[in-house]
């Protein structure tokens, strides 16, 4: 009786094991399967990365519309994205995925500022810091010369200076990416890095990489970082412009086309990538409900 009570114990307990290993290893079974069918769905269809274009942040209302918007606009967007599960990433964590197939996090998406302004520092710095949110910042690099040499700090007009750039790169929550040195002027004679009419092939390559290799140059220099990424001013672009931006090296390109990319594992994904231009005109939720689906 004894025998046989301790036999029927032990025979209880070995039976218990084995129910909790094989629905431990079932579960596990499950799990694994499910992230397998996740992680083939990923490389069939992508994933979604919206990228969205702010130029500058300023209180004056008068001064807000399509290319600057309020600090509090900027601010209700990030907890917009926080409340509903968005991560700002940087472009190196998307090429990191492409390229090497390292995860992002769930719902990534990319919060850019063109032209470095001055008051991208001022409201938008301390905001990224406040809501632990990435920015990708693309300033023009004369622009930064100018009121570095100048000295000059000023919200309304003024750009960001080394000094900004650096303390925010070190902050962990800015990368900066090449928007050219000197060559972000719209008129007739130029637009952006646009080829200029009558220009021959070899003087256009040698004029917009004599331009942009500076740009990459200064910021290696200053910042310590070299860009990935190259920002088209006004998304204006020849037929041959990606190819010498490719020769210089970069990893991927920026437009200004408004539509949702899709990341795979193949590179070319990289390049001509889409932007929302952020103006004014929406509050948060209305905006990001057009474009986030
Ligand atoms: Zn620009």
């Amino acid at each position: 009786m004894f025998c046989s009570f301790k036999f029927t114990k032990k025979l209880f307990i070995l039976m218990c094991a084995c129910f909790l290993i094989a629905l431990a290893a079932g579960g596990f079974g499950i799990h694994k399967a499910v992230t397998a069918v996740q992680a083939d769905h990923e490389l069939e269809q992508g994933i979604q990365l919206p990228i969205i274009m702010y130029h500058g942040i300023l209180k004056d209302t008068k001064r807000q519309g399509n290319y600057v918007i309020s600090p509090d606009l900027l601010e209700s967007d990030m907890k917009y994205l926080k409340e509903n599960g968005y991560t700002p990433v940087f472009m190196q964590d998307v090429i990191d995925y492409v390229k090497n197939g390292v995860p992002l996090p769930e719902k990534p998406i990319i919060l850019s500022f063109d032209d470095g302004y001055y008051n991208n520092y001022a409201y938008a710095f301390p905001l990224a810091k406040q809501y632990e949110m990435k920015l990708v910042i693309a300033p023009i690099i004369a622009k930064t010369e100018e009121y570095s040499q100048a000295n000059e700090e000023n919200a309304n007009y003024g750009h960001i200076t080394w000094d900004n750039m650096k303390e925010m790169v070190d902050s962990g929550y800015v990368e900066i990416q090449n928007h050219t040195y000197h060559l972000h002027t719209n008129n007739q004679q130029q637009v952006g890095i646009k080829k200029k009419k009558g220009e021959s092939e070899s003087d256009y390559q040698a004029r917009i990489t004599q331009d942009v290799q500076m740009a990459q140059s200064k910021i290696t220099e200053h910042i310590g970082r070299t860009p990935t990424t190259f920002v088209y001013p006004f998304g204006a672009f020849s037929k041959t412009s990606e190819t010498y931006i490719r020769s210089m090296g970069f990893q991927a390109t920026f437009g200004c086309e408004s539509r949702t990319n899709v990341l795979t594992q193949n590179p070319e994904c990289l390049y001509g990538l889409g932007r929302y231009l952020r103006t004014n005109e929406m509050d948060s939720a209305a905006f990001f409900e057009s474009i986030l689906t």
